[in-house]
């Protein structure tokens, strides 16, 4: 397949600081860019992430953002009792960034998006005031992104019921008022837990991961009540579960030696799935929450009355342990950002895991589905590496690429997809006859 979208994705203050004529032209003469979108629900992340300061912003070196900040100008008519905040910066506040990306891209006859990045709630504010609907683990504590608990990130339910209706109306808002093509999603769903440590030679294994799931969520009292309306037994899960988390923290001396036992012994993960069916039957529970919720996203951006693609773009090594099962969601998506970022490794390896995901994706695909390869133009990238990674799109079926981020790309990078498309034949016209000698 011909890849036809050629994405990037722009924050508001790139906007601000470089302005949405400069930006696109560097992108479309560059890396040959025809669709581009706003982050527009941004997580706090320092920018750029990886670079320790931006290489070309002609205002500033770096630059933090607010938490969970919509740059669009939210249609409160479409809320209930959570709305999205915007920003209080003052350079940013109060302007429609959504509106200046759509005119800017459309005055080049660019493909338009917007996306709902990781979180949708400021963690502070869900602390002071959405307290009844934050993930819970099995201990009862409010469940984290990322990072510690500790640093006060706090991850909302997708089974609240509140949470289910601001969700769905973000897609709503975006796409009843906005001349978008597509919206965008990387979600956090459910917290994975995560193994933290012990003395692992050679980091945790197979088993040990799937274990720390049991240390994440949810166990709100929403998940209660939607577990028990589905005639589960929520008493034997949290029982099992809670057992499992113990065993994954060494919580207890009982548990430390059981532990033990088990990290001496030949366990694997079929085992601990076969024996625990508790855990089994909670990680289905997780999978056809999320799956529910894709499908309200679809209904919610059909409703719209316009035709706008859900696209999902993925965040996790392992989604599944977040609950996000490719196969039985993608049934709801019109296409998939496979959002690696492994060619920033530098390596040929780094390539091959690129490949091996966009492999995973295209096979939980339909044929009428797309799927976009992100790339990474940033400085850890080589221009090897990123031609390699036009040659990964090219093998696993790719209908386009989506460049992350601009913000932080060397202009040697983006001349290097541009390369790599002649390299590697990935459009049309690179599909025709000789011209006549
Ligand atoms: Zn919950």
């Amino acid at each position: 397949m011909a890849l036809n979208e050629i994405a990037a994705s722009l924050y508001a203050w790139d906007l601000h600081d470089e302005g949405i004529d400069h930006a696109l032209d560097v992108l479309a003469s560059r890396a040959e860019v025809n669709s581009a979108y706003l982050v527009g629900l941004m997580h706090k992340e320092k920018r750029p992430l990886h670079a320790r300061f931006y290489p070309h912003n002609p205002v500033r070196r770096y630059y933090t953002p607010e938490d969970s900040r919509a740059y669009w100008l939210p249609d409160p008519s479409k809320y209930g009792r959570i709305r999205p905040m915007t920003s209080e910066r003052d350079f940013l506040k109060g302007t429609d960034w959504l509106q200046v990306l759509i005119d800017g891209a459309r005055a080049r006859g660019m493909r338009t998006g917007c996306e709902i990045s990781h979180t949708v709630i400021d963690a502070v504010l869900a602390r002071e005031s959405y307290q009844d609907v934050l993930q819970r683990d099995v201990f009862g504590n409010v469940v984290g992104a990322f990072e510690a608990v500790e640093a006060q990130r706090a991850l909302p339910c997708l089974n609240n019921p509140d949470i289910r209706e601001y969700l769905v109306a973000l897609f709503a808002d975006i796409a009843t008022n906005y001349d978008v093509d597509y919206v965008q999603t990387c979600l956090v769903m459910f917290g994975a837990g995560r193994d933290d440590g012990g003395t692992h030679a050679f980091g945790p294994s197979a088993w040990q991961q799937l274990l720390s799931v049991a240390t994440g969520g949810c166990f709100c009292t929403s998940c209660e009540s939607k577990a028990r309306a589905e005639d589960l037994d929520w008493t034997a899960m949290v029982s099992e579960i809670r057992h499992l988390a113990n065993l994954s923290k060494r919580i207890g001396l009982d548990s430390l030696h059981e532990r033990q036992l088990l990290d001496d012994a030949n366990y694997g993960e079929s085992t601990l799935l076969i024996e625990n069916e508790a855990f089994m039957a909670w990680l289905h529970f997780r999978k056809r929450s999320i799956t529910e919720l894709f499908a309200r996203v679809k209904e919610a951006l059909s409703g719209s009355g316009r035709d706008v693609e859900f696209r999902y773009n993925t965040y996790m090594a392992s989604p599944e342990r977040a609950g996000l099962d490719f196969k039985s969601a993608f049934v709801h998506v019109d296409s998939v950002r496979e959002s690696d970022y492994s060619d920033q490794l530098g390596t040929p390896e780094g390539v091959a895991i690129k490949r091996a995901k966009l492999m995973k994706c295209r096979r939980a695909l339909n044929e009428d589905q797309k799927l976009i390869a992100a790339l990474g133009v940033r400085p850890n990238a080589t221009p090897e590496t990123l031609r390699g990674s036009v040659k990964a799109a090219v093998d696993s079926g790719c209908d386009g690429l989506s460049l992350g981020h601009y913000d932080g790309a060397t202009m040697e990078r983006l001349d290097a997809v541009r390369e790599g498309l002649r390299e590697w034949e990935g459009q049309e016209r690179d599909w025709q006859p000789r011209p006549a000698t």
